[in-house]
């Protein structure tokens, strides 16, 4: 969909808009007021079209992309579009807070047992465990369980 509104396009826009299945549509078609009355009709429409759309993923990815607020895109409306982008936003935080581990991370002191934690944490996201981490971890696992003194 193009419409005056939208922000700067580059070559590879022009190329999925030129296949979109809106081209011939009113834009205004996708730029329901509210989400009662007529409005409905007009969102179900819209998304009519979007549902035989053949670039309605590229649509999707450039609305969320290019945090466009109004409109239906990739077959969705400002409520499903909200959603997706907080999806994508705790999938991001997620990635964010898990990174593999290398040697050049690992402290230069480090215990077994912190070694078998990072090893687990490895194991758990099916990432390679560095080679000084795998040798300490195995010496924590020959030694057992670490005994508190009292
Ligand atoms: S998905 Fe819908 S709004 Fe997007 S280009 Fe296709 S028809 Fe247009």
């Amino acid at each position: 969909m193009t419409t005056a509104r939208d922000p700067v396009h580059t070559s590879a826009d022009v190329v999925w808009r030129s296949r979109a299945a809106c081209r011939n549509e009113d834009p205004e078609l996708f730029f329901p007021i509210g989400d009662t009355g007529p409005a409905v009709r007009q969102i179900v429409d819209a998304k009519a079209v979007c549902d035989r759309c053949p670039v309605e993923a590229y649509c999707l990815t450039w609305a969320l992309t290019n945090g466009i607020r109004h409109g239906i895109w990739g077959g969705m409306d400002m409520e499903e579009q909200e959603r997706s982008r907080r999806r994508e936003d705790r999938a991001r935080s997620r990635d964010a807070r898990h990174w593999v581990v290398t040697d050049a991370d690992l402290p230069d002191v480090l215990t077994p047992q912190r070694a078998a934690a990072i090893q687990r944490n490895a194991q758990r996201h099916s990432d390679p465990v560095p080679e000084r981490v795998r040798r300490l971890a195995g010496a924590a696992r020959k030694r057992g369980p670490k005994v508190r003194s009292q």
